[in-house]
Formats: C-alpha cells, sequence, structure tokens
C-alpha cells in the first residue's frame, strides 16, 4: 500500500506528546512489512536541518491561504536508520519560531492560519510530486483539514481520486477551535459553517474535518474509542462519535524497543533482561541516591508525566500525606501547572527521606526512573492510550494504573498490575497499599515483573491492525456518505 502519514509532530525531528512517538514509530513498522509509507510535517525552528541532513526539493509551490498565494518550500530526510521518506513543509513566516504551537504556554494566534497552510500544502505538494497515495492517515486537528479537503475543494480533481483516509486522534481535550471567522483562511465558504461540518459552539473546530468526513476514525485504544463517546471524555463531540460509531476504531500504539528496553539501554547503569533482573536492583539503588532517599529495600513508585490535572494529580494531591505515611519512597519527574510544582516541592521539604522530586523533562533521567523503579504510577482521569505503562512492562515496573482509556486495554489488576476503577483518592490508595502488600512476598513479585516483561507491546502487532485499519478505508473509498446529521 501506499500510505502517506500527516502528522503536526514526528520522533526525532520535532515532539511534544505521544503522538509524535506514533508517528516515528509506526512508519517503521509498516516499511519493515513493505508498504511504500512516507511522512509530512511542518518544518519547525526546532527540526534540526543539519543534523539530520535534509535536502531541498521543492522551491515555492504555490498553497492558497484566505485570499493570499503563501509559498511552500519542501524538503527530506529519512527517519534516522530507516529508508521512510519524511517530508518537511518549509514557510519561515509560519513555522520558523521557538515553539510548535504555542509560545510559554501561550497558543500563537494564527494557528489556524498555520496550519491550514500546513494542510493545504500537503495536497499541493503531492500534486507536484506526481506520488499519489493509497491512503492519507491524518492525525489530530493541525492535519485534519487534508481530510476534509480531499471531500470538498479537490474533489473533482482526478489526481486526488481514490485516496481514502483515515483520522486517528491522539487526545479528545484538543480540538483546534478558533473564532468562526476564521473559517475564511480555510478556503472554504460559510456553507461549512454549521453543526454537521466545522462549527462547534459558535466557533469552528478543525478536528472535525477529521471527524465528519474521514472514511475511517482512529484513536489509540479501543476503550477510548468507546468513551469519547460518552459526555464524561467526548468534549462536547460525543453526538458526532456516536453517529459515527460503526467506523470508530480503537488500536493501541506500540513501544520502539530499540530505544524502549533494559538490556540495551545506554542511560542505566546496569543494564538487565527477565533473566538478569537481580541486575535492576543497582539501578534502583543509583536512583535513589541522586533523589536524596535512603538506600533501603522499602517499594519505589516511579511518576513520569506531565503535571496536569488529567494525570490525576488532583487526587494524588488529596491522599499525599497518607502516601507519605506509607512504607515507601516517591520519585517523581514532571513538568506542568504551577500549583503540583509547589505542592511537591513543599512535600520535599516536609518527607525529604520519602520523595524525590525533579521538575522538568528529562528523556535520559527517565530512563533511570523507569528501570529503578518498582511501580510506576498513573492515576489518569482520562487516558487516550497512555506509554508509560508499556514502557515500564519493559522495565519489570509493575504499573498501578486507574481503570480508564488505554490503561484499562493495557494493565489486568493482579495480573499483570494494580488497577483502581473509581477516580478518587481512596480507590487510588487502596491500590497503592495492595501493590505495597505484594511486594513483600519476593517470589511472587519476582514472577510478576518477569511476566510483565515478557508482555510484548512492539509496534509488529500494532501495525499490522493499521494495516487492517487502511483495508477498511480503502474498501470505502468515495463512499462515505455526505456529512452527518447528528445531535
Ligand atoms: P501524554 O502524551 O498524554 O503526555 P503518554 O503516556 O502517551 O502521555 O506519553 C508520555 C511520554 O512522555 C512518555 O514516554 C513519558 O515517559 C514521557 N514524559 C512525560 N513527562 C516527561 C518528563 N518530564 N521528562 C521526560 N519524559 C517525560
Amino acid at each position: 500500500m501506499k500510505i502517506l502519514i500527516a502528522a503536526p509532530e514526528v520522533v526525532p525531528f520535532a515532539k511534544t506528546g505521544g503522538l509524535a512517538d506514533v508517528a516515528g514509530a509506526l512508519p517503521k513498522a509498516l516499511k519493515e512489512m513493505r508498504h511504500d509509507v512516507r511522512v509530512i510535517l511542518p518544518k519547525y525552528k526546532m527540526v534540526d536541518a543539519v543534523k539530520y541532513d535534509l535536502s531541498k526539493i521543492y522551491d515555492g509551490i504555490k498553497v492558497p491561504v484566505g485570499d493570499k498565494i503563501e509559498l511552500a518550500d519542501i524538503y527530506e530526510a529519512p527517519i534516522p536508520g530507516t529508508k521512510v521518506p519524511v517530508y518537511f513543509i518549509a514557510n519561515d513566516k509560519y513555522f520558523d519560531r521557538d515553539g510548535l504551537y504555542q509560545n510559554k504556554g501561550v497558543d500563537y494566534p494564527d494557528n489556524c492560519e498555520r496550519f491550514t497552510f500546513y494542510s493545504r500544502a500537503v495536497l499541493e505538494f503531492l500534486k507536484k510530486s506526481e506520488w499519489k497515495p493509497d491512503i492519507i492517515n491524518a492525525n489530530d486537528w493541525q492535519s485534519a483539514l487534508v481530510i476534509m479537503y480531499l471531500k470538498t475543494l479537490y474533489k473533482n480533481d482526478p489526481f486526488f481520486s481514490n485516496i481514502s483516509t483515515v483520522y486517528s486522534i491522539h487526545n479528545m481535550g484538543y480540538q483546534g477551535a478558533f473564532p468562526a471567522e476564521q473559517i475564511k483562511m480555510t478556503g472554504l465558504g460559510w456553507e461549512y459553517f454549521n453543526s454537521e461540518s466545522l462549527e462547534f459552539y459558535g466557533k469552528i473546530a478543525l478536528t472535525k474535518a477529521g471527524f465528519v468526513y474521514a472514511d475511517v476514525i482512529n484513536t489509540v485504544s479501543p476503550q477510548y474509542s468507546l468513551e469519547i463517546q460518552t459526555s464524561e471524555y467526548g468534549y462536547g463531540l460525543e453526538g458526532l462519535m456516536k453517529a459515527r460509531a460503526k467506523d470508530v476504531y480503537g488500536i493501541v500504539n506500540g513501544i520502539d524497543y530499540d530505544l524502549w528496553n533494559p538490556a540495551v539501554d545506554p542511560y542505566i547503569v546496569k543494564k538487565y533482561d527477565p533473566r538478569t533482573i537481580s541486575q535492576k536492583a543497582a539501578n534502583k539503588s543509583e536512583l535513589q541516591k541522586r533523589n536524596g532517599l535512603p538506600q533501603k529495600d522499602v517499594p519505589l513508585i516511579g511518576i513520569i508525566s506531565r503535571l496536569a490535572d488529567q494525570k490525576g494529580f488532583d487526587i494524588l494531591a488529596e491522599d499525599i500525606e497518607n502516601i507519605m505515611h506509607l512504607d515507601l519512597q516517591l520519585v517523581l519527574l514532571g513538568t506542568g501547572e504551577p500549583k503540583y510544582h509547589e505542592l511537591f516541592t513543599e512535600m520535599k521539604k516536609k518527607y525529604p527521606e520519602r520523595i524525590g522530586l525533579n521538575l522538568g523533562f528529562d528523556a535520559v533521567l527517565a530512563q533511570l526512573i523507569y528501570a529503578g523503579s518498582d511501580m510506576f504510577l498513573m492515576p489518569s482521569r482520562y487516558e487516550p492510550c497512555g506509554l508509560g505503562q508499556l514502557i515500564s512492562y519493559k522495565y519489570g515496573t509493575v504499573p498501578i494504573v486507574r481503570k480508564t482509556g488505554g490503561l484499562a486495554d493495557t494493565v489486568v489488576d493482579g495480573k499483570t498490575g494494580f488497577v483502581f476503577e473509581e477516580y478518587s483518592s481512596t480507590a487510588l490508595h487502596d491500590a497503592i497499599k495492595r501493590a505495597i502488600e505484594a511486594y513483600k512476598d519476593k517470589r511472587k513479585w519476582k514472577d510478576l515483573m518477569v511476566r510483565d516483561m515478557g508482555l510484548d507491546y512492539s509496534w509488529n502487532a500494532s501495525a499490522k491492525k493499521y494495516i487492517e485499519l487502511y483495508e477498511k478505508a480503502s474498501d470505502k473509498v468515495n463512499l462515505t456518505p455526505a456529512p452527518l446529521s447528528y445531535k
């Protein structure tokens, strides 16, 4: 199959979250299955053109944006270590900025224009290049317009006939909502400003360009694909999700075991595999040392996370004093909301021998935390897929999670980890207590660690499911009904 993955961020070139991991690793796996897969993203300032040896392949492709014509240069480089071509859409006015979507926590005011330009440039570039994909898999609101354009402005162009579309959503919480008048940037007329198309509570939401017009919709776990059809998790789009329910699928992300594997990890102090699992202890000692914690045999719980309410920090905050009175240590790596920075700073002062605090983003320290912790905590309010629990498995670190989204799909209570259901500090506390109780039986605990290390969340299995999904989309090409009506 010829597959184009349109994604606003791709590892290793540009990343703010889990989507970048998917967009970097899925193409690798598809390529190994011998598909002709290519990736396209904006050329942000963050993209290191020298390190990755980008070369310019097109100059000044004309892209209509609003009532102007803007120019796109196209660069190309492979995903490192592969033959997957990656195309970069360059326009310094739009993308030569420090952040991807925002500066110091504030969204760029012209994001609608920037990603309209990107989405339209994708199609203008394809036409120039004469490479015609069978499938376009767009990801999140930034690339959703690619799908809608195929079904509207470009629908009578024979070059674009018979291209099937998949819209992958990585987090319903981000919708690309903009003031209504910005619809003029998109080149789409006011006839699309209605609830069956782009309109969303008086604004436009670019994510709807994917949800309404894609042949197939996909999210990053089966459980999340059901949850987004409910008011609790749908962010106001549950009606649309229900209307499209038969086209909504969920595929759990894989993990790139070239990067996440304690047998080869260059950033941990002692490498190990299931046979040499006793070496994991050296990593725990190092982690304790670096965090100023006593080097003793108490359960050590790791947390690596954005410090946001989505990740369960409100219920953790409620219970933190009680947790500090259990016989355990906590090592936290994260950055985010100032109120949590303050809370954990205060806790570190009060319980210096119980808590290790690392406020920031540190990919290297993260590997040591995965390796050196006994347990890994993810009390998320919602979690489309979650990578932390899957990485933890590989490192023999037992996850404690809330039963939601991808966490519900991948962690089995009492078998691979500890799961609590109710979103409350008492349920969280109970799960932590069960985990530290289980830790006391060393033989059973070792069995649990070894079992977790043996679980296979490589991309191979997930990539096969993506191909099945692309086949479903192909079956539906040109069959997608006109915009649905829904409540
Ligand atoms: P999300 O994409 O919602 O943030 P995921 O669990 O899908 O959550 O992915 C988070 C990824 O980012 C994981 O690989 C995790 O290890 C990493 N990560 C999160 N916070 C940090 C941090 N402060 N430092 C290093 N890595 C982090």
